[in-house]
């Protein structure tokens, strides 16, 4: 559906409090007071994955991790209207609402060097289909209209799609992960990590890359993406996500 047909059929409403909008938001999806509320992830943190720091000894979430993946940060807490928002982008098939996630998340992230390139975590093909979208994809796009930078959706192809990763530690959703992306090059079609990507379309040197992502867990799914394109010889990469989720009994 178009943004101007949608406008016709919804009313200009906040999606988490339903409060009117007033005709200079009618654009925005959720109200400045709802916006508000999301809860900014802030430091201390682990400099490396950005959870909050550990209590004892070095972060257990990041160590496992590939080397090339060197910095995520993710913009506020999944909990309340943020939660509310993220299952609008996924599930009620509101795009749109990627411009307002995108619109707190340059305020509260650094913005990429220049030259880097984002790259959004693809879905799998079952999972495209029947959403009609990926949403991490629209939200790279928004993010990069904001922030001026180039975006790369079909670098990276989700070759086998994963079982939902629910209450799974964070191992545990490493091995769930992994295999699940490749390389896919201009040139020669699809082709899995390796030799492949570093004879990639993109010359060296290697772009910056900027993973994005709606929400963070354990960084599972960002890690495997990562070593793929490690693989592949790009050696800078961080990631960005629009909320991140609590992870219950773990510190
Ligand atoms: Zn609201
Ligand atoms: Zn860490």
């Amino acid at each position: 559906m178009s943004s101007a047909l949608e406008q016709l059929l919804l009313p200009a409403e906040c999606l988490v409090c339903h409060g009117l909008l007033g005709p200079a938001r009618a654009d925005d999806l959720v109200c400045p007071v709802c916006r508000s509320r999301w809860r900014p992830v802030r430091p201390p943190w682990c400099e490396r994955c950005g959870q909050p720091e550990p209590h004892f000894g070095p972060c257990r979430l990041c160590r496992e991790w590939p080397e090339a993946l060197r910095v995520v940060r993710s913009g506020v807490w999944l909990d309340g209207g943020a939660r509310a928002a993220v299952h609008a982008l996924k599930y009620r098939g509101l795009p749109r609402i990627a411009a307002d996630l995108a619109e707190s998340l340059v305020r509260l992230l650094q913005r990429p060097a220049p030259g880097a390139l984002l790259v959004p975590i693809p879905l799998g093909p079952a999972r495209l289909k029947r959403r009609g979208y990926n949403q991490s994809d629209v939200l790279a796009r928004a993010l990069g209209r904001r922030w001026e930078v180039g975006v790369r959706s079909q670098l990276l192809v989700r070759v086998r799609d994963t079982p939902t990763q629910t209450a799974l530690t964070p191992a545990a959703r490493l091995a769930n992960v992994a295999g699940a992306f490749a390389l896919r090059t201009d040139d020669c079609g699809l082709r899995i990590g390796g030799e492949a990507g570093r004879q990639s379309a993109i010359r060296n040197p290697k772009p910056a890359i900027v993973l994005v992502d709606d929400v963070f867990t354990t960084g599972a799914t960002l890690a495997e993406a990562a070593r793929v394109l490690g693989e592949a010889g790009f050696s800078s990469i961080t990631a960005v996500t629009f909320g991140r989720a609590s992870i219950p009994d773990f510190t």
